[in-house]
């Protein structure tokens, strides 16, 4: 696939993804993902965007129980 911000070329690589929200940061290692070789941009696939988004959803569940994340 091509970079869809510079039309570069991306290759498949491992990347980690990081979120930074109020109360949290999560950096989780080693997702696959497109990475465009001119300017970095990463694309997940839909199966690892699924899984982050469910690690999020608990997480943030997990917080709200012991308070942290108001
Ligand atoms: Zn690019």
């Amino acid at each position: 696939m091509k970079c869809l911000l510079c039309k570069g070329e991306t290759e498949k690589s491992m990347v980690t993804y990081t979120v930074d929200r109020k109360g949290y940061h999560l950096f989780v290692k080693e997702i696959p993902a497109y990475v465009c070789s001119q300017c970095g941009e990463k694309y997940f696939e839909e199966k690892e965007v699924n899984a982050i988004q469910d690690m999020i959803k608990a997480l943030e569940e997990k917080l709200q129980s012991i308070s942290v994340a108001a």
